[in-house]
């Protein structure tokens, strides 16, 4: 079995990370080198190593990360359509990835720009 990755030992509370939101399939939590005045790392609790490499099986997981954005939205304050927040998935190299666990970033709190870097 492959080592944990820093998310799956925050997921397990073997590192201590305040949980902005939890359920029965993720756990959220602010990422350490923020983005944006919000920054929340959507993770599930489940190893998914990348969003390419999940499964039909993963479906119901999938979903909860997207409902899990929204409701954090609203507890930020961030849902409302004259806010609002971005969410982006990194996969593999040229995609940005830094942690072999897939997760949803949730960008909030400034005018994000588009195109993304
Ligand atoms: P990626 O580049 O899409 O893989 O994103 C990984 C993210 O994890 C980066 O934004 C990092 O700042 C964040 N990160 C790395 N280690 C930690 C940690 O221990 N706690 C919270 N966020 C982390």
């Amino acid at each position: 079995m492959s080592e944990k990755t820093i998310f799956q030992k925050i997921v397990d509370r073997e590192i201590p990370a305040p949980l902005v939101y939890e359920d029965d399939l993720v756990a959220a939590f602010n990422d350490i080198t923020p983005q944006a005045p919000i920054h929340v790392l959507i993770v599930p609790k489940k190893v998914i190593p990348r969003v390419g490499e999940a499964e039909a099986d993963d479906q119901a997981t999938l979903g909860a990360l997207l409902l899990a954005a929204g409701k954090i939205a609203e507890k930020l304050g961030v849902k409302d359509r004259d806010k609002g927040f971005r969410l982006v998935i990194n996969h593999g190299k040229d995609g940005g990835e830094t942690v072999p666990h897939l997760h949803v970033h949730l960008l909030a709190g400034r005018d994000l720009a588009w195109p993304p870097g």
